[in-house]
């Protein structure tokens, strides 16, 4: 899965005691920039668009769909959580979990997924969902409220990244999209923990985004109704870090905590 740049982990993977440090030495975002498998991190290798196709194609509301991948990646990386819909026997299952863009591909935790992939080394099919709610839209008539929203479909075959070597760039990766700085600070992950985990990686080939944004839209004859009408906008936003009662309080709270954006 990770044909390149993965050399100098392979060295390094020896024990967790000796490879820490030098994961540490990779730093926050730069090291994520440059993690694993990334399909096309070359962007040259990578179209700019996502052409849809006859399962991505949004039909409701079309003038609302989006293919390029900047509008489907600015909308995953303001997203924490994902929806992983699967397929087990007949039964469909769709779960939420923890997920991270890393170039070309998403990376999110398998659970239920994961034992399915054990069997299946070609990877399982999956649809990733992620939602942003970006305001609630009340129109002059019920029917007409809406919501705005930003929101990718993804639909693929996600496999397990089974190697611990890979495992780790993925978590390290995974890590400092979502809080860049922490990995260098908490302790890593050990071969019993690595082993626990699944990771499953979707590469990025067949994705739509949906966009609604802007006002009500009502009726025409409704706008004469004396209704109020407008968007109460939503923001998901960062409160001031709650400490541990059993952090020692003489650690000062680092700032990727303190001065959390997203
Ligand atoms: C918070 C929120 C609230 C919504 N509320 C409503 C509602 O009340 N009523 C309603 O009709 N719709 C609602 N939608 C839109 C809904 O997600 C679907 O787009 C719609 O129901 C069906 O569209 P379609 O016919 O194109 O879908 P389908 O034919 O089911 O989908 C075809 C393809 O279009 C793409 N697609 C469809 N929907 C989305 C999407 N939301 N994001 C990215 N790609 C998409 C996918 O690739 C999918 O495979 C809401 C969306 C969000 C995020």
């Amino acid at each position: 899965m990770f044909p390149q740049g993965v050399v100098a982990y392979r060295q390094l993977f020896l024990t967790h005691a000796a490879l820490a440090p030098a994961i540490n030495q990779m730093g926050g975002r730069e090291a994520a920039g440059s993690a694993p498998c990334f399909y096309g991190e070359k962007r040259g290798a990578v179209p700019e668009t996502v052409p849809p196709t006859e399962r991505t194609r949004v039909v409701r509301e079309s003038h609302r769909g989006a293919y390029d991948r900047e509008s489907i990646y600015k909308i995953l990386d303001e997203g924490y959580v994902c929806h992983v819909g699967f397929a087990v026997d007949v039964q469909p299952y769709v779960i939420p979990t923890l997920f991270a863009r890393i170039g070309d591909a998403i990376y999110f935790h398998g659970s239920a997924a994961s034992r399915m992939l054990r069997n299946a080394s070609d990877g399982i099919p999956v649809c990733v969902t992620v939602t942003l709610t970006d305001g609630l839209v009340l129109a002059r008539s019920v029917f007409n409220h809406s919501m705005n929203y930003r929101s990718v479909v993804a639909l693929g075959k996600a496999t397990l990244v089974e190697q611990p070597e890979d495992k780790l760039e993925a978590l390290h990766a995974f890590t400092e999209k979502i809080i860049p700085g922490r990995w260098n600070d908490a302790r890593q992950p050990n071969e019993k923990e690595l082993k626990a985990t699944s990771i499953l990686c979707l590469p990025l080939t067949e994705a739509s985004a949906k966009i609604r944004v802007g006002p009500p839209e009502d009726d025409a004859p409704d706008y004469a109704l004396p209704v109020w009408a407008g968007v109460i906008p939503l923001h998901l936003t960062p409160g001031t870090p709650i400490r541990d009662k059993k952090c020692d309080p003489a650690i000062p709270t680092p700032g990727y905590a303190a001065d959390y954006r997203r």
